[in-house]
């Protein structure tokens, strides 16, 4: 039993420590680790599947709306980068720069991809001609370097796993439709798979993407209260086009600017899985990501037939089409169980003598602790309909959690009180006004998050200067 309960205790209470309990999560789950590359991690197998079932899920959701994958240089030339003046200014910071091939020193100065706009324009700019080759919708997963200062486990690295759109358009009608289709894609994604309820607006021009029109985000709450971006979809306009000449023969021979978006989402949300819906006892994994959904447990493994039992309903389960595997190993079922816990496999399944004299086994709940007993004959679809269910439940839970640690607040005073005593993600009306936002900033530490879709006030006072407002706003604490 000392071993079983030792994993669990290598814990911190996430009540205590926050930060602690992620990077112990991080850690005791095998998802990830340091390397020596200063500001880098490896990220192992347990993470990697992860982020594999994340690649899945949404590339079939981007590859439904027409989008089709390509890949391109990991190296953009130092005049490329600088031509769109505002995206130079905003990655100049965090760029990563090689400066000699082999022995030779270089002509030309390779930055290594904080992102791709720029070789997306440049293509762009020599393949597309006509109307006809418009338009044009191409994603790439790849990686890609930003030099950061300081680093977390999947939430800021030197070098982090993304996938980034990149299309373009024959008007600025049709460039919009898609930035707000691309958010839609990832917000479904958010909310069906990964279980994560998620607000859905526009940044503020302080906080859009350099170089963009518009930035369209998904904010997230996480459980500590801090709010985590989880994507992002922008409409450049033509602004990039004009300084790439990316021109195309329209229908009526004239020769027309393209209308460019990009929509990104990376390996944090693997940060905001942990983080949104992790407990004391380890990962909670939602079913529809889960690698493994259902472990098997045989119990008194020894006694005859156990084994042979358990290898039976694991292929069962298989055959069924659920990501289901043995735990086989000459470990306890009480380690078996709290590893279970621990990698956040949704449901383990046990089996033992008593269940097999009755023609039963016993479904345990990672979400809820929750044990039912199952007919063996019923076992497929009894498993299935319980998944839906945890899936369903996350979902709700961490709804509710986000609901109730949302706050309005219509003066500074209440502002700075309630981030101060209580984290979470405040709404307040806004003028619109640049030096309200930085003060905002200045006297509370939150950043504006986003102006929601979904507007519930229609007019008000600004919270900081008291002059009249008609945008409500997210503000939080960011990760
Ligand atoms: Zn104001």
């Amino acid at each position: 039993m000392a071993e079983d309960k030792k994993l669990v205790k290598e814990i911190t209470s996430m009540e205590e420590d926050f930060a602690q309990w992620y990077t112990d999560i991080v850690k005791k789950a095998e998802l990830c680790d340091y390397t020596s590359v200063k500001g880098c991690m490896v990220i192992k197998p347990a993470g990697y599947a992860i982020w594999e079932a994340i690649q899945k899920n949404l590339d079939a959701r981007f590859k439904a709306t027409g989008v089709q994958n390509c890949y391109m240089p990991v190296f953009i030339p130092e005049s490329l980068l600088q031509k769109e003046k505002d995206h130079v200014e905003g990655f100049a910071p965090e760029v990563a720069w090689v400066t000699q091939g082999g022995l030779e020193p270089l002509q030309e100065k390779l930055c290594v991809r904080p992102t791709s706009e720029t070789l997306f324009c440049d293509y762009y700019a020599r393949t597309v001609q006509s109307y006809r080759d418009l338009p044009q919708l191409l994603n790439q997963w790849c990686s890609v370097v930003r030099w950061e200062k300081t680093t977390r486990p999947f939430l800021r690295s030197r070098e982090f796993l993304w996938q980034e759109g990149h299309t373009v358009h024959a008007s600025a009608k049709e460039a919009e439709e898609r930035t707000e289709m691309m958010l839609k894609v990832y917000a479904d994604f958010c909310e069906e798979d990964l279980a994560i309820p998620v607000v859905r607006g526009q940044k503020t021009e302080k906080e859009k993407f350099a170089g963009a029109i518009a930035t369209y985000t998904i904010e997230s709450l996480m459980h500590d209260g801090k709010a985590l971006q989880s994507g992002t979809s922008h409409n450049f306009g033509d602004g990039f086009a004009r300084a790439f000449g990316m021109q195309f023969q329209d229908k009526d021979n004239s020769l027309k600017y393209m209308h460019q978006t990009s929509w990104g989402m990376t390996t944090r949300m693997i940060g905001a899985i942990i983080m949104v819906h992790g407990d004391d006892s380890g990962l909670k994994l939602p079913p529809h990501i889960a690698p493994t959904q259902v472990m098997v447990i045989p119990v008194q493994m020894h006694k005859e037939g156990v084994l042979d039992k358990a290898r039976e309903l694991t292929a069962r389960l298989l055959k069924a089409g659920i990501r289901v595997k043995l735990d086989d190993s000459d470990r306890r079922p009480g380690f078996k169980f709290a590893d279970c816990e621990m990698r956040g496999i949704p449901l383990r399944l046990e089996i033992g003598p008593k269940d097999m004299a009755s023609g039963q086994c016993v479904l345990v709940r990672r979400d809820t602790g929750e044990k039912i007993t199952v007919e063996l004959a019923q076992m497929e679809e009894e498993t299935g309909a319980l998944l839906e269910a945890i899936q369903r439940d996350m979902y709700q839970r961490a709804k509710a959690h986000r609901d109730a640690h949302t706050y309005d607040v219509r003066t500074m005073e209440e502002f700075s009180d309630t981030v101060k005593n209580r984290p979470g993600f405040v709404r307040a009306m806004w003028c619109g006004c640049r030096e309200c936002e930085d003060r905002i900033k200045e006297e509370t530490g939150a950043t504006s998050r986003c102006i929601p879709f979904e507007q519930d006030h229609s007019s008000g006072t600004c919270v900081c200067c008291g002059r009249p407002a008609t945008k409500m706003v997210y503000w939080g604490i960011a990760y």
